[in-house]
């Protein structure tokens, strides 16, 4: 309180005004009050000393007298100057004050303090002359005889046409010994004056003050605190402040739709950072000096940088790829929006797209959205191969057919031998066609239904024995044994039945492909960790080790001339995987080179009710 400036700036000026006007006061009081205390002491002063002329008149005359008569003069005048010295002394006695009766010419002709005889003339002292020339005179001086400060009042009197002055003087010191009295008693009231209005000053000073000391403190609060918990509250009522007290209930508005405006400002930005925390594209808001403002997990994510750590830093020290600090300069300098594909950027492609935003600098602030397109990267990369490998696998066959039919044209057809066998080649060929063909209708069917269609309750034992009969004929071509092992109840599974035979099938005619003749097939199923297994092992070919991760891609053969003389396609594989995949299953094989193959196909079982 005593610190505010504003306290000290109302307080200050009223103590010194109430001071000084005190002070004033005082020194004109004390200057009148002896004033008027020596003109009260003079009036009396005069009043004894006319009283004093009468009394002395019959000691006066008598000389006066004589003088007339003619009589020696002398003794009758020393008689006398004794009588009226006795007389000034009984005179001086009573009334406490010096008594000198002086004559015309200045003879001093009784004294009740000093001894007449050694006193020089007085007519030129400034109360003789004053009283010369107008009955009456005074003056304050010390005296050469005494050598006391004393006031002196001199009373011209006629007595009997003789001119004579009687003179009475008092003392100052002990005018002054009254006097200090008084100023005393004025100096202890002007300073009860003083403190009493300096109390009073400083009460009115911070009773004004005092709401701008709370303000003040509530404005800081509101500055340092959250708004929605600052509320002023006023230390007295506030009708009493006036205008202070209106601005106080405008403060307090104030601080209320400023917390509302800050808590609707923080909604929107949990919000926006809630959409940004979900998406999955990375987004980097950065100032117009390019310093990061914002950034999502996903942003951290796809460029490889701490989301938490980066607000606040410079793009570059977060975006490590040159191509993307490039563009968002040039989008910064032309306030124009940029979009690119990049990458590899931390093992995946990004399409950036950086837009402008205005900001309060010289330039732009920038907003970087980086897209994941790895993945359709990669289809696209996909699809070319797998264009590129169709192409490749229709282009054999047609060339042989080609060729042949071109052959047998030319003369071959002729030639009944000839043209059978190469007629038969066609035929070998345009199986493979059609094999192709086939297969890659069933990939294009597969991958257009991601779901499993017409789905039942499937046992694959009984897949597994369908297949086998089927194929019992070509393994009996090459003279293989081909048994089946599955237990009459296996627990079912969910599944496309079509599928489901296709995938088994397409295992046994494999194993039957890659086996010598006289070799053995078995196919097996059984019921193990709530998965039904089925498994179809051979004792052929083999698969190296090398091939193995590869076999389930589309179009990849151990031996491509092998496979093709099979009549494989390369699709085989990459079409049982598909299926058990989509049945929420999984493939798996060991093999070793010159032993045989183990190929093994596990689905959930059904669960039961
Ligand atoms: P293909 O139509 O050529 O049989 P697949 O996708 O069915 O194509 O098989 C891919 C390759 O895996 C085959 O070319 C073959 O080299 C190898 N393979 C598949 N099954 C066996 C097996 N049981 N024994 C040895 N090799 C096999």
């Amino acid at each position: 309180m005593f610190s505010s400036v504003l306290f000290r700036r109302l307080f200050l000026p009223y103590l010194m005004l109430i001071v000084g006007a005190t002070a004033a006061v005082g020194i004109l009081g004390a200057r009148r009050l002896r004033e008027s205390y020596l003109e009260s002491r003079r009036q009396g002063l005069r009043d004894d000393a006319r009283l004093i002329s009468e009394t002395i008149a019959p000691l006066l005359a008598e000389p006066a007298t004589r003088e007339a008569m003619a009589v020696d003069a002398a003794p009758l005048e020393a008689a006398a100057s004794a009588n009226l010295q006795k007389r000034a002394g009984q005179l001086g006695e009573t009334l406490k004050c010096r008594v000198t009766i002086i004559r015309a010419d200045g003879k001093v002709l009784a004294d009740n303090e000093a001894d007449p005889a050694g006193m020089e003339l007085h007519d030129q002292r400034p109360e003789i002359v004053e009283a010369r020339d107008h009955g009456d005179g005074a003056a304050v001086r010390r005296s050469a005889t005494l050598n006391v400060d004393l006031l002196y009042v001199a009373h011209r009197a006629i007595i009997r046409g003789q001119t004579c002055y009687v003179r009475l003087a008092v003392p100052l010191g002990d005018l002054n010994e009254s006097l200090r009295v008084l100023y005393w008693g004025l100096i202890a009231s002007g300073g009860a004056a003083i403190a009493g209005s300096g109390l009073i000053a400083f009460f009115v000073a911070r009773r004004s003050t005092r709401p701008m000391v709370e303000l003040t403190r509530f404005a800081d609060d509101l500055s340092k605190a959250d708004l929605s918990k600052v509320q002023f509250q006023p230390s007295g009522l506030t009708e009493d402040w006036g205008e202070v007290g209106t601005l106080s209930t405008a403060l307090n508005k104030m601080a209320r739709s400023l917390s509302g405006m800050i808590a609707q400002i923080n909604k929107d930005r949990a919000e926006l950072l809630t959409i940004l925390a979900s998406m999955s594209e990375g987004v980097i808001a950065t100032d117009n000096e390019q310093r990061i403002l914002l950034v999502n997990e996903a942003a951290g994510t796809l460029l490889g940088f701490e989301p938490s750590a980066a607000i606040g830093k410079w793009l570059y020290e977060v975006v490590l790829n040159d191509k993307i600090l490039k563009s968002a300069a040039e989008a910064q300098r032309a306030a124009e929006r940029r979009q690119f594909q990049v990458g590899p950027v931390q093992a995946r492609h990004l399409e950036v797209t950086i837009t402008t935003f205005p900001s309060s600098g010289p330039a732009e602030g920038l907003i970087v959205v980086t897209h994941d397109t790895t993945q359709s990267v990669r289809y696209q990369e996909l699809r070319k191969e797998f264009v590129a490998n169709v192409s490749h696998e229709l282009r054999t066959p047609l060339t042989v057919i080609k060729g042949f039919v071109e052959t047998l044209q030319d003369g071959a057809l002729a030639d009944p031998e000839r043209a059978a066998r190469y007629l038969g080649t066609i035929e070998r060929h345009t199986n493979q066609l059609t094999n192709l063909v086939n297969d890659l209708l069933e990939i294009s069917k597969l991958e257009s239904q991601p779901d499993v269609p017409r789905r039942s309750s499937v046992d694959l034992g009984q897949t597994l024995r369908r297949a086998v009969e089927l194929l019992t004929p070509a393994a009996q071509a090459r003279q293989q044994t081909l048994v089946v092992q599955a237990p009459a109840h296996l627990p079912h599974v969910v599944g496309n039945t079509d599928y489901l035979d296709r995938a088994i099938n397409n295992l046994i005619d494999n194993a039957i492909k890659y086996t010598p003749e006289g070799g053995r097939v078995s196919a097996s199923a059984r019921f193990e960790d709530d998965q039904v297994i089925v498994e179809v092992s051979d004792n052929g070919l083999g698969i190296p080790e090398e091939d193995l991760p590869r076999i389930f891609e589309r179009f990849y053969r151990v031996d491509r001339s092998r496979s093709r003389e099979m009549g494989g396609t390369g699709l085989g594989l990459s079409i049982v995987k598909h299926i058990a995949q989509s049945h929420g299953g999984s493939i798996d094989v060991t093999s070793t080179v010159g032993e045989g193959s183990t190929f093994r196909l596990s689905f959930p079982a059904k669960p039961t009710l």
